[in-house]
């Protein structure tokens, strides 16, 4: 299915590759011949499923902010104890006796 049919200018898809990255994978784009002298501007992995693009500014924001919070989750989760659980291959009965039932 032909989700990205748009075309453009020369100098726009020119500029579109070298300022924009795909906005569902965050992969480099280029262009290919169009009809009517223009160009098709595309996702490399993605290709003819490209679905739009964003600036690269605004991909390495996300990017930045995203392994920010994955390390915060990490944090949380190690807190919680689901990473390095201490009480990992103790019995119910050895868990309930150290906290006293
Ligand atoms: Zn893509």
């Amino acid at each position: 299915m032909e989700n990205n049919s748009e075309t453009f200018e020369l100098l726009e898809a020119q500029r579109m590759v070298r300022d924009y990255v795909c906005s569902t994978c965050w992969d480099g784009l280029y262009y290919a011949p169009g009809p009517e002298r223009r160009y098709y501007v595309r996702c490399v992995t993605c290709r003819h499923d490209t679905v739009g693009f964003v600036t690269k500014h605004y991909a390495n924001n996300c990017r930045l902010k995203s392994r920010g919070e994955a390390a915060e989750v990490k944090e949380m989760l190690k807190e919680a104890g689901v990473i390095n659980n201490p009480h990992k291959g103790k019995t119910i009965e050895e868990i309930n006796k150290e906290l006293g039932f």
